[in-house]
């Protein structure tokens, strides 16, 4: 006996029994295997402090698509998996979590600070790990990396090390981007910019031994502090004559020289600008050029400093308020106009960021940006979609130098240690006993960490056991493909590509696919303040992973945002279920005697002919959409072929053949429901892999599981184009037939004969094979090929459809007794009408009385009255002629 499936659905009954299964008989785990060709995907890692959302359902399960595929294809497939310990968020939480208990980090010294770390980590992180297996990725768990774990930091002061030696990190004064709350350097990808209503102060600052005055306008009025020149364009005719004078700078009394820089833009504003090298990048640059020197009116907590002068001391928005008021008490403040700017915001603490230059370590960027560069130029490196290689282009030319160095404790320590006496830098793994230089044994680490895309951008190969060159390495390097969001991409993808090439001589992927984001119903990013947030475990609960796995990858196109709509799950959900109700129907029918029959080909008929004709077709396309990364196409194409042809034409097709008495055509049937659905399994498993698996371990016979089965292949011997064509066409005739008799509310139950008129020689031949398809399909109780109409009455509904029509006699369609019967009602009530109607306009006191109008309403009704009662009479004797 086959034992059949449970009669509903229930994704909660199967997916996490089936999860443990594969991960408990190691299906997930990859090996270095000479005789397999390998696949490598590297997980972008999520932060330790993650929760899963719905990017990362969807980047995951288009990863978790292309690794199952690959697998199932003989690949030895690796998918690594990891979290990163992202430093300024851990370290926040943690410091967070201290506040709650009445400690500071700084009480606590760095030791401990970091043992409550760890502690915090072990506790709460890696959530999302357990909430990725709901979502059911099939990655190599046993492979789990952390950015933080031994190898991976051994690999990070690596790379600081060799860059050191190359003279490709340095360490030097330049502007940054300082969060005065968390008090470190973040970050551009930390920081988040927000439109602002803010204002232009424009201020006059007076020429030196002269009555004449040049005005600058300023976002940042308190800055002014800072201002160590005024740049002008050096063809500005304006200010020519201002050319290496000076001007006397308000409040301050410092006198500060006029200069000219090509970086002024002569159309903006009053083509004069203020120089604050220390508090601004492109002043910074021009302070350079004109030797300017440094001047920081700032402390860490965004305070003015001793540079201030009278404002030492104040925040810098008091500090803002009191200049503005002092400079307009002097007459030095010209008007003050409002502005729409983009002002940058921490991302962890919202505090506004302050550019500021600061001691900091740096990778030069140019000698690493070229052949990253280059990479792509020559093709090594393919974008999907292709629009993004502009942008990362565009990132990389325009690059600055990376800011690596961070003022935090929770991340990887530069392997930096200085002398006290002479100030020597070293750069080493381990502390060294004693100075190179001097001799001194007076020696301190550096107390910050670095950036942790310093360490994300090793991921590809410190994973793989680099700098030691492991067997793993050498076969899994360089990975396929890369999934990511395109919202991350030039900060990641970038410092992967010139890491990669740096250390390893290849590009670290071939192909780069981006994901876009996933909005709400209306198109909203999904957000907590918004409140629009769906949690993907919550979809999982309800509707089963499939269900959400296949509405995350369909009806979106790579690299565009998509809307989540509750109702497609839904409808997906419905697809998993037909799925599910069509294998109980194969399953009821399978006689166990045929399974181990082969298939003889010779006895096919048309429409087995027709379905492993296109199960093989559809395979063949699936599998060039997911190598061109085409994914929804693929599984819209899925979807289609099982729904529609599958389960509503060849089911329906071959039902009278297994409930008929043709042994041998019942069989023929039976096999070839039971092949194509295995097919459809496999194909189907890598979008909704749980209900494939718990199905397939249904059917009899299966020695393998299917997560490791092999891809199906098209096969030559399975091309039968011409019963394509024949089943094809008789599909639309019965489709033209049933939307006719369903326009006019047709029973089922109600039969006809049917018409055809054609005098196409192969149409006639396929309509006449067809016969048993449209008895059975389209309520035919038979049919008639006629090559001209001149036979056919004309009583008929008719449906035109290629190189044929078909007439449908109505008398077969219409009751003609029940439509007697409502004629005679409709004619009796008529007749009330009229004589009510009739009555009214013969008598002369209403006719001559009522307004006219009325009158005329009363004439208009039985003209009307009576049309319809013409029209019932003549229908009245078609009927009777008829029965
Ligand atoms: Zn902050
Ligand atoms: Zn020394």
């Amino acid at each position: 006996m086959i034992e059949n499936l449970p009669k509903t659905y229930n994704p909660k009954d199967f997916e996490e029994r089936i999860y443990k299964f594969w991960n408990e008989e190691r299906y997930f785990e990859a090996n270095v295997n000479k005789e397999k060709e390998p696949f490598t995907i590297m997980m972008p890692p999520p932060n330790v402090t993650g929760n899963l959302h719905m990017g990362h359902a969807l980047n995951n399960t288009i990863q978790d698509i292309l690794i199952r595929w690959k697998r199932m294809e003989g690949y030895e497939a690796l998918w690594l998996p990891g979290t990163d310990h992202a430093s300024i968020s851990t370290e926040a939480k943690v410091v967070e979590k201290l506040k709650k208990e009445g400690k500071s980090k700084e009480e606590l010294g760095r030791e401990k600070f970091l043992e409550a770390a760890w502690d915090w980590t072990r506790e709460y992180g890696g959530n999302i790990n357990n909430q990725l297996r709901k979502l059911g990725i099939s990655c190599d768990w046993s492979k789990e990396r952390f950015t933080l774990d031994e190898g991976l930091s051994n690999a990070v002061e690596e790379v600081f090390i060799r860059l050191y030696e190359k003279g490709l990190i340095y360490r030097g004064d330049r502007i940054i981007n300082w969060c005065p709350n968390c008090k470190t350097a973040i970050s551009d990808a930390e920081v988040d910019h927000e439109d602002s209503h803010g204002h232009f102060w424009h201020i006059k600052y007076p020429i030196k031994n002269s009555d004449d005055f040049i005005i600058i306008a300023t976002t940042r009025p308190e800055t002014m502090l800072g201002d160590l020149a005024i740049a002008v364009h050096p063809e500005d005719e304006r200010y020519t004559n201002l050319i290496g004078k000076y001007a006397i700078l308000p409040l301050v009394n410092r006198e500060i020289p006029i200069v000219a820089d090509e970086y002024v833009d002569m159309k903006f504003g009053t083509g004069a600008v203020k120089i604050t090298p220390s508090h601004d990048p492109n002043d910074f640059e021009v302070g350079y050029r004109h030797n300017l020197g440094q001047c920081k009116i700032m402390n860490d907590d965004a305070t003015i400093n001793e540079n201030g002068g009278k404002y030492e001391g104040l925040d810098r928005y008091e500090a803002r308020e009191r200049i503005v008021e002092d400079l307009d008490k002097e007459g030095y403040l010209l008007k003050i106009e409002d502005h729409e700017n983009s002002v940058g915001h921490c991302e962890r603490c919202k505090t506004v960021v302050e550019p500021i230059i600061s001691k900091q370590w740096f990778v030069k960027m140019e000698p690493l940006a070229k052949p990253a560069l280059e990479a792509y130029r020559n093709g090594e490196l393919d974008f999907i979609p292709e629009r993004f290689g502009k942008i990362y282009s565009h990132w990389l030319e325009n690059i600055r130098d990376w800011c690596i160095s961070r003022q935090l404790w929770w991340g990887h320590r530069l392997p930096v240690y200085y002398c006290r006496d002479c100030n020597e830098i070293m750069v080493s793994k381990e502390a060294p006993e004693k100075c190179s230089k001097c001799n001194s044994t007076n020696i301190y680490q550096d107390e910050d960490t670095l950036d942790t895309w310093f360490s994300s951008a090793l991921w590809p190969f410190s994973t793989l056991g680099w700098p030691e060159n492991t067997e793993e390495l050498e076969y899994f390097y360089p990975t396929n493909v890369l999934v990511t969001g395109y919202d991350i991409i030039f900060f990641w993808i970038v410092r992967m590509v010139f890491s990669g090439i740096e250390q390893m001589g290849e590009v670290p992927f071939k192909d780069v696919f981006l994901t876009g984001l996933v909005r709400d119903e209306q198109g909203r990013k999904m957000s907590k303040s918004l409140g629009n947030g769906i949690d993907p475990l919550d979809v999982i609960d309800e509707y089963g992973a499939d269900a959400l796995r296949f509405t995350l990858i369909t009806g979106n196109s790579p690299g565009n945002d998509m809307r989540f709509y509750m109702e497609r799950v839904e409808a997906n959900r419905n697809f998993a279920n037909k799925l599910w109700n069509a294998t109980r129907f194969v399953l009821m029918n399978l006689d166990e005697n045929i399974i181990s029959e082969k298939l003889n080909l010779e006895n096919l008929e048309e429409e087995d002919r027709w379905i492993l004709s296109r199960m093989n077709n559809v395979t063949k396309e699936i599998t060039e959409n997911l190598s061109k990364y085409e994914i929804g196409i693929a599984g819209q194409k899925l979807y289609d072929f099982i729904w529609d042809e599958y389960c509503d034409w060849y089911i329906e097709m071959v039902k009278p053949r297994l409930y008929g008495d043709n042994e041998e055509s019942n069989k023929v049937a039976q096999k070839v429901l039971l092949i194509v659905l295995k097919d459809i399994l496999k194909l189907l498993h890598p979008f909704m892999p749980f209900i494939t698996e718990e199905i397939w371990s249904h059917l009899p016979e299966n020695n393998e599981v299917l997560i490791v089965s092999s891809w199906p292949v098209y096969d030559e011997k399975y091309n039968f184009k011409e019963s394509e064509e024949r089943i094809i066409y008789i599909m639309k005739a019965i489709k033209g037939i049933r939307n006719a008799r369903a326009e006019m509310n047709i029973a089922p139950s109600r039969k006809s004969k049917i018409i055809f008129v054609t005098k196409d020689e192969k149409v006639k031949s396929i309509l006449e094979y067809g016969e048993r398809y449209f008895i059975n399909l389209a309520y035919a109780q038979d049919i008639e090929i006629e090559e001209d109409k001149e036979k056919i009455g004309d009583d008929n509904i008719q449906v035109v459809i290629d190189r044929a029509e078909i007439f449908l006699p109505l008398k077969d369609l219409i009751d003609f007794e029940k439509e007697l019967e409502r004629l005679e009602k409709e004619k009796d009530k008529l007749e009330g009408e009229l004589k009510r109607v009739r009555g009214k306009l013969s008598n002369k006191g209403f006719v001559n009385k009522a307004p006219e109008n009325i009158v005329e309403a009363e004439r208009q009704k039985e003209v009307k009255y009576s049309d319809m009662m013409d029209k019932v009479l003549e229908r009245i004797k078609y009927v009777k002629e008829n029965m």
